[in-house]
């Protein structure tokens, strides 16, 4: 099931989008997606048909409780282009590959959704760089998640676009102020149910103005998704929307030599297999 958040006629709304991503239909109750996340309301749709094009979807859950878990050098290639960047601050040659999760947080006021564009914002950096993220929608609370437990927690997931201002992630000796500017979280289009997809296995694709700039798997994760559950959840109670974006292939603007940087102008797409493609546009 592909569940959407949108808004119509000045109203923010949960519907169930059709098979062929053509329409949807309304939730009658839901105030929100968190509400069909935690089984507060039943995912069941009625009304009529909506078409897609009518509406304007937002992101699956535009307004999380608390900031988004992100992860780090989750892909090989990409932690390796990373460090031989010279954007990772206190990176050292052959130690490239860490031991644990390297996990840090987007606030939830850097949410956006489908299409609305994101601000390069100059007067504060001049290195904004795209990654494409396979995310994990928490289901069922829960503290010191056991691996083989971990599926049982997750309700879905969704695509996001870890924008990040690379030079503040450099200059700062951390991730988060280069990853927390308004609008450097696209996410969506749609949050899909973890019953469809096989998330060891997703073709997860990037493309720059129609260049294809990243494309991998999801098998290639270092660190898988229990193992991510697991780490997060020791000892901090994940809650029904609670979201975690488990890190970005190779491909990203920084693993270019000179860096290839977003401009004004640019147009980003990221494709998961089976979980659509979000476009955003940079300004
Ligand atoms: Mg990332």
């Amino acid at each position: 099931m592909k569940l959407a958040t949108f808004a119509q006629d000045g109203q923010t709304k949960v519907g169930i989008v059709d098979e062929g991503n053509a329409t949807l239909k309304v939730i009658e109750g839901a105030t929100s997606m968190v509400d069909i996340i935690s089984g507060k309301t039943p995912a069941k749709a009625s009304g009529p048909d909506i078409a897609l094009s009518q509406v304007k979807l937002l992101a699956p859950n535009p307004s999380p409780a608390r900031n988004i878990f992100c992860v780090g050098k989750n892909y090989r290639e990409h932690a390796k282009e990373f460090s031989n960047s010279g954007f990772e601050a206190g990176a050292v040659k052959g130690a490239e590959i860490d031991e644990f999760p390297a996990v840090f947080t987007k606030p939830a006021s850097s949410v956006v959704g489908p299409d609305a564009e994101v601000n390069l914002h100059p007067q504060a950096t001049s290195s904004v760089d795209y990654e494409a993220e396979l995310a994990v929608v928490i289901g069922k609370s829960g503290r010191d998640i056991a691996k083989a437990d971990a599926y049982n927690h997750i309700f879905g997931y969704t695509i996001i676009n870890d924008v990040t201002a690379r030079d503040r992630q450099r200059s700062h000796k951390q991730w988060f102020l280069g990853k927390a500017l308004d609008t450097f979280c696209p996410m969506g289009p749609w949050l899909v149910t973890g019953d469809e997809v096989d998330p060891e296995n997703l073709d997860v694709k990037c493309w720059v103005n129609q260049e294809l700039r990243q494309n991998a798997n999801t098998r290639d994760l270092i660190f898988d998704i229990p193992t991510l559950v697991a780490t997060i959840s020791a000892g901090l109670t994940l809650m029904p929307g609670d979201i975690i974006s488990t890190g970005t292939p190779a491909g990203v603007g920084i693993g270019f030599n000179p860096p290839k940087f977003l401009r004004s102008g640019d147009v980003v797409t990221i494709s998961i297999s089976g979980l659509g493609s979000l476009t955003n546009t940079f300004r």
